[in-house]
């Protein structure tokens, strides 16, 4: 199953069995300089000076201590910045060199999230032979990438990403897109959503673009944004001009759901409509933001530092440092500590008593510093969104489940979707048709969970 990945503006690190690692070995440093980045302000939390480049020694203790340290059978090392193009392909070479050694031990494979912009025929050749999964960061066309999305001089970015893109697809890479939700994104759904699919694209994952303005704490660290929200007494300040208005993040998933649910369940495979659907099987979400718990994604800073998650690289987050502890065990500690339990224990009744808690589970703690209607702190920024969204969507997942299990392809939904969305199941079985070969990501997933779960109210 291919998934998208944990983006260079994204709140979503996967919880897969076992750790799952991003490494960030050129720290917060980036060729780009878009303007919702939440990482290139990461700099004020190194000494001035600093090289932002990992060293072969920290490269090294990293690999043998992730592989080591797995429980999992399977070991997937995220490379994300920051850019981390910027090194050059010789620094994964070596990595690779060094997780030879450990190649019988475990599976081992590779994700790097890019902006594109540094691509050519050498990497991509590089990235094929060696079986890189690449999420590019690509928001629509021109005039929506490049609102948000811009070099060092103000230059739009777009025409760098896409030749990025045609690069990747060329040389057969497996690739997904990163779509950044900010707030002027939000009003064009069709545009970003067909332009993309046109564009040839299989897998998109849309991520939310939510911060606030820092707080004092946030500017005595020299932080142009705010850090994550307290779930007990948050004192909230406003957000970004390009955060994404709650409703209109809801709305923009509507419109891509409503124009794919009628034309592309099969061909086109959006993240965070598979999460929905995966929640509404009654499984586990793979991603953290809407599974019950979250904590077992740790983030490794190109000096070896490690923090709790890639939204919470600040000194209170730090866990320890690869060349001195375990990963595991700095996880632990983690969990320990309460990051990533919260998550659940600290749910607001308004969320305890929600009618899509299933699918949403309160969201990613960082922002959640909104109050309930009781008055409640702890709350989702993007509730509404959440909410529309997820309400919306029930009757398609209700079919989709139907047909799943009767074992028929998700993709007749798309004939129903057209009409009173009446599933006729009778007719489609005694064609004796098959779902095998022609059904998705989701759709596996779905059938492997079998019934369980799927019930009204359960989403
Ligand atoms: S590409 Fe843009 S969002 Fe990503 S790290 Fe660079 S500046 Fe930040
Ligand atoms: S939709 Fe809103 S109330 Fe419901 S679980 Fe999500 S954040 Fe909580
Ligand atoms: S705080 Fe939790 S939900 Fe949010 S990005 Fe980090 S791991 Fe994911």
């Amino acid at each position: 199953m291919k998934t998208a990945r944990s983006g260079d503006h994204t709140n979503t690190q996967y919880t897969v069995q076992g750790l799952h690692v991003v490494v960030k070995p050129t720290g917060p440093l980036c060729n780009l300089n878009c303007e919702y980045c939440f990482y290139l302000e990461k700099q004020a939390l190194f000494a001035s000076g600093e090289k932002y480049r990992m060293t072969d020694e920290v490269l090294s203790a990293l690999i043998s201590n992730y592989i080591e340290s797995q429980p999992a059978p399977v070991v997937e090392f995220v490379w994300q910045g920051g850019e981390p193009t910027l090194l050059g392909i010789d620094f994964y070479k070596r990595a690779i060199e060094l997780q030879r050694p450990f190649a019988h031990k475990k599976t081992i494979k590779n994700s790097l999230q890019t902006n594109g912009t540094l691509l050519d025929d050498e990497w991509c050749s590089f990235l094929k032979r060696y079986g890189f999964m690449v999420g590019i960061s690509l928001d629509g066309p021109k005039a929506v990438h490049d609102r948000y999305r811009r070099d060092r001089d103000g230059n739009g970015t777009f025409d760098r990403a896409m030749r990025g893109l045609k690069l990747l697809q060329r040389h057969g890479v497996d690739y997904n897109v990163m779509v950044s939700v900010a707030r002027d994104t939000a009003s064009r759904p069709l545009d970003v959503y067909r332009f993309l699919r046109d564009e040839g694209v299989e897998f998109i994952q849309f991520a939310p673009v939510v911060e606030r303005m820092p707080d004092a704490r946030g500017r005595r660290l020299g932080l142009r944004l705010a850090g994550p929200a307290s779930l007990e007494d948050e004192q909230q300040t406003g957000v970004t001009g390009w955060t994404v208005v709650p409703g209109e993040y809801g709305d923009f998933l509507i419109a891509v759901y409503e124009e794919w649910v009628r034309n592309d369940v099969g061909r086109v495979f959006v993240m965070n409509f598979e999460w929905a659907l995966n929640a509404w099987l009654g499984n586990p979400s793979p991603v953290c933001v809407h599974a019950e718990r979250c904590g077992r994604s740790v983030v490794v800073e190109h000096n070896g530092d490690v923090y709790a998650c890639d939204h919470c690289v600040y000194p209170e987050y730090r866990l320890g440092n690869v060349a001195t502890e375990k990963l595991t065990d700095m996880a632990v500690k983690s969990v320990k500590s309460g990051f990533g339990v919260q998550k659940e224990s600290r749910l607001p009744r308004w969320c305890r008593e929600c009618g899509v808690l299933a699918a949403c589970r309160g969201g990613c703690p960082k922002h959640r510093f909104a109050r309930t209607y009781y008055d409640e702190p702890g709350l989702h920024y993007l509730c509404e969104g959440y909410k529309k969204f997820f309400l919306h969507i029930r009757k398609y997942l209700r079919a989709l489940a139907t047909l799943l299990e009767n074992g028929l392809p998700a993709a007749y939904v798309m004939d129903a979707a057209k009409g009173p969305l009446v599933i006729k199941l009778g007719e489609r079985q005694k064609k004796g048709e098959s779902s095998e070969g022609n059904q998705g990501g989701a759709v596996k997933r779905g059938r492997d969970a079998g019934t369980k779960g799927i019930k009204e109210g359960n989403l």
